[in-house]
């Protein structure tokens, strides 16, 4: 889900991959999206104070599945570039595939790319870890790879 757009009766396989969804859109628009009361029923994500945008999806266990219930697509806030959603995880799972092809990318430069991608704040230590982190996994998937002959 590179651009999600959220609209009612919309599914996914399970509440975390919603959840991953709303981050995505949090980071794509640069809003400081929150989830309030999850559980296993219902996960709500909300936006900041007095901004009427709100997601709501509950699980329907006949179906197996994670579907939204109500959406306001509506943003009364600014775009924000401090989404707390921007993690080294995330950085891995965009960039990793990149950082295969170029894995001597320098830092300043990988680090100046994901901010002009994704119009957000990006801590520096946070690029750090990522590229180690898809270091690793491009590095442990070649020794399977070898070890496949
Ligand atoms: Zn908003």
């Amino acid at each position: 889900m590179a651009n999600p757009v959220f609209m009612v009766g919309m599914e996914f396989k399970s509440h975390s991959l919603f959840r991953d969804a709303v981050k995505e859109y949090a980071i794509k628009h640069g809003k400081s999206i929150k989830f309030l009361k999850s559980d296993r029923e219902k996960v709500r994500a909300v936006c900041k104070k007095g901004c009427p945008w709100e997601c709501y999806a509950s699980y329907v266990p006949i179906d197996q599945l994670s579907r939204v219930k109500t959406y306001t697509p509506h943003h009364k806030c600014i775009r924000s570039c401090d989404v707390p959603w921007v993690s080294s995880n995330w950085i891995v799972t965009k960039y990793c595939n990149r950082i295969r092809n170029n894995p001597t990318w320098p830092m300043p430069s990988l680090h100046t790319t994901i901010k002009q991608e994704w119009t957000c704040k990006v801590d520096i230590q946070k690029v750090y870890r990522a590229k180690k982190k898809a270091l690793n996994i491009i590095h442990g998937s070649a020794v399977e790879q070898f070890g496949q002959f």
